[in-house]
């Protein structure tokens, strides 16, 4: 596969933590002051919405959306004001998001669009449940799933070719988040052939290889530069691992060398 000439991507999602603003100063403080002059990698914070505030040198991103601009939908949060806040990206489809807030396919696909509209760039994560897709030789392929190639065909419905550039794919195997169990490097590269091919076929090669692919999944300091390395990620969604600045700071000094 031709080598991008992108920043590689790495993207912190902090879930629901931490418990107070003045640990996540703390960790937003410390991070970007030990990954300043690390210039060709591209980090992006995201923060529970009440700490996007803390953010401050580094691209900022958040972890949903909804699907209008604005209205009478309590509680919820606009693609409108996260452009607003100074946000760069949004993180949309993350199975917990489906597995605790419903989120389905058509609604994604709704997200997506009404981010791009407000000129938000879409982290679109996307993963199989289950490891269990063999074929006759009994290896493991992402084609004897439907699971991922519905989860793209549907994010991207509607979505023009001029603009899919904006979406940055993270693979994001379920049985892999926050399990301790990180997918092998071989997944991840073959993922993104898939995930490239999928895009092909709707758009074309050209602007299918614009598409960076992510990969997010137990990933850690120790594990994160192989899957840059051997797995062709252009970068990484790192969730319970963000949490800990030092073990963040290597990840990216691991990447940074590493690309
Ligand atoms: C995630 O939730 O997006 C994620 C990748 O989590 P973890 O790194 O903790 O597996």
């Amino acid at each position: 596969m031709k080598n991008e000439t992108y920043k590689k991507l790495i993207v912190a999602n902090w879930k629901m933590n931490p418990s107070s603003s003045k640990e996540a100063e703390e960790l937003s403080g410390t991070v970007q002051r030990e990954v300043r002059g690390l210039k060709n990698v591209e980090i992006v914070l995201c923060p529970p919405f009440p700490y996007l505030s803390v953010v401050g040198a580094l691209a900022k991103g958040a972890q949903s959306c909804h699907w209008e601009q604005k209205g009478a939908y309590t509680g919820a949060v606009s693609p409108a004001m996260l452009k607003d806040m100074g946000c760069e990206y949004v993180i949309i489809g993350h199975s917990e998001r489906k597995q605790y807030f419903g989120e389905t396919d058509e609604i994604i696909n709704k997200k997506v669009k009404a981010a791009l509209k407000a000129g938000l760039k879409v982290v679109l994560c996307i993963g199989e449940d289950t490891r269990d897709s063999f074929d006759s030789k009994g290896h493991w392929t992402h084609e004897l799933d439907p699971k991922l190639k519905e989860q793209i065909i549907g994010a991207f419905e509607g979505v023009k070719k001029s603009n899919i550039q904006n979406i940055v794919v993270a693979y994001e195997p379920v049985w892999a988040i926050g399990t301790g169990n990180p997918a092998t490097p071989d997944d991840v590269l073959s993922a993104k052939i898939f995930i490239r091919k999928i895009l092909s076929n709707l758009y074309d090669r050209k602007e299918a290889d614009k598409v960076r692919v992510l990969y997010g999944g137990s990933t850690n300091k120790k594990n994160s530069a192989v899957f840059i390395k051997e797995g062709q990620a252009d970068g990484l969604l790192v969730g319970g691992a963000s949490l800990d600045s030092d073990e963040f700071v290597e990840m990216v000094k691991s990447i940074y060398e590493n690309s």
